[in-house]
């Protein structure tokens, strides 16, 4: 198993509800450490830039509008296996399919508000942890 780091975002309808501490629990109790975090309001601009994979897709308007409605939380977390941990701990993107026990599946509101983002490989990682945060503001 190797340690890896992988990025994380509580999305607007974690930070309305005031669940950041019970989302960030479950993670630690996966045994994925927090070593990098910050509180932004994302602007048009960026969101649309982070899902810029997603362009093209019939929901990228309303994603770039939810994900603008409020206050998010970036984080970097490592661990063993921390990009599959991670996706695993979050469950599936439609939380009407997340297995029992997941973020999404305890948390999410819907298709699009679920909570929380992961990267979905160690690639994607290092990219979208680079969009975030500088190398001192990584404390492992
Ligand atoms: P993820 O890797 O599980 O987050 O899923 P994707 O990369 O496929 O999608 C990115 C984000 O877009 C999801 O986390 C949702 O917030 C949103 N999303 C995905 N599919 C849909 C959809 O069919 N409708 C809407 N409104 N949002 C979606």
């Amino acid at each position: 198993m190797a340690l890896e780091k992988t990025f994380s975002i509580l999305k607007p309808d974690v930070t309305r509800r005031n669940l950041t501490g019970k989302i960030n629990e479950k993670i630690e109790s996966a045994g994925l450490r927090i070593i990098a975090q910050k509180r932004l309001w994302l602007t048009r601009p960026q969101a649309e830039a982070f899902y810029g994979v997603h362009a093209t897709r019939s929901f990228f308007d309303d994603l770039c509008t939810f994900m603008t409605s409020g206050p998010v939380v970036v984080q970097v977390l490592e661990g063993e296996n921390a990009v599959v941990n991670y996706r695993n701990v979050m469950g599936a993107t439609n939380p009407a399919n997340a297995t029992p026990g997941t973020i999404r599946k305890e948390f999410a509101e819907s298709i699009e508000a679920n909570s929380v983002h992961g990267s979905d490989s160690l690639e994607n990682a290092a990219t979208e942890i680079k969009f975030f945060f500088g190398d001192i503001e990584i404390v492992g």
